[in-house]
């Protein structure tokens, strides 16, 4: 068996053509749905991210404003900004990018954007809805992932799903998605003893754990469906995922390439995000 592969940027331009046309609608209205991206210090990393926010904002007609801070600036000034972002009618969705300077206290900064603006959805309050089955801000990686599996018609219900990593933005939210599919979750992590006795149970394999070649073909069950979260630049300057892709792909159904997989779903989820916001908050 050699695996179909899931073509990222396929699913995220189908996604991103669903937004536009959701954003012309909000502009009949004279809505623009609107992003504010909080950024502090000085990040090369997270200045690329935010550069790929606001380049996938404009391109389906979001408005983005990124905030920046200098590294050494109060909390609570950065706090103080958010509740002002919280009171703009024109701001939908609220994000900060992280990882905050050591001396900021993050899940404070994070709790101080409204519940109702919280396009990542790291909000306690989402993810206390997360867990209840309830948010409507899933965090943007897993629900990129969940997206694939819909666009690919993969049916989640009663399979067997391993999520390898266990974090607070891919791990965990993945699996409590699944399991709210009716899937059977099993999380596995650096502590999991013989990971391979779990992975070779998966009918739906989700790695996110930032090790290049954790998983190799013999851990994965012939035409199990694996998705690759991993993003990993090995010493030769490649970027490569999680899985051992040439050889699972021997073995699996369904498979994601690193890069051009999970990757450009989770920008294109914070765009979704953000103009499902601004519909819901342009019918109060
Ligand atoms: P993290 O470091 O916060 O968490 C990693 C998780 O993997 C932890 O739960 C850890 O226990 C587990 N883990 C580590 N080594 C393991 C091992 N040998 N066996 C089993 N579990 C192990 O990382 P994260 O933020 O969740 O990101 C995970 C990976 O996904 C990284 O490579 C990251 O770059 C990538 N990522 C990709 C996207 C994307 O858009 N594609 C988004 C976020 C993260």
């Amino acid at each position: 068996m050699v695996a179909k592969i899931i073509d990222g940027h396929a699913v995220a331009r189908q996604v991103r053509d669903e937004c536009r046309e959701l954003t012309k609608a909000l502009a009949t209205r004279g809505v623009v749905p609107g992003l504010a991206v909080i950024m502090v210090g000085d990040n090369a990393a997270s200045k690329v991210y935010v550069a790929n926010k606001t380049k996938a904002c404009s391109e389906v007609g979001l408005k983005s404003t990124v905030y920046s801070f200098d590294a050494d600036t109060p909390g609570s000034v950065v706090e103080a900004e958010i509740r002002r972002l919280n009171e703009d009618p024109q701001v939908h969705g609220i994000l900060v990018q992280l990882p905050l300077p050591a001396h900021f206290d993050a899940r404070r900064v994070l709790g101080a954007i409204s519940s109702d603006k919280d396009v990542d959805g790291f909000h306690l309050y989402n993810v206390g809805a997360l867990v209840q089955g309830e948010t409507v801000f899933p965090p943007c990686t897993p629900y990129g992932v969940q997206k694939m599996l819909e666009h690919e018609g993969i049916a989640v219900e009663g399979q067997n799903v391993v999520v390898v990593g266990a974090s607070n933005i891919v791990g965990k939210p993945m699996a409590l998605m699944l399991m709210q599919k009716d899937a059977t979750v099993c999380i596995c992590h650096a502590k999991t003893r013989d990971l391979a006795q779990f992975t070779i149970l998966a009918d739906i394999l989700v790695v996110a754990a930032g090790r290049p070649n954790l998983i190799v073909p013999q851990m994965v069950r012939t035409g199990a469906v694996v998705i690759d979260v991993g993003i990993n630049r090995l010493p030769d300057g490649r970027l490569v995922g999680d899985v051992d892709f040439e050889g699972v792909r021997q073995k699996a159904s369904y498979i994601t390439p690193v890069p051009g997989g999970v990757g450009p779903m989770t920008v294109t989820m914070l765009v979704y995000n953000t103009v499902q916001s601004a519909q819901r908050h342009s019918l109060h």
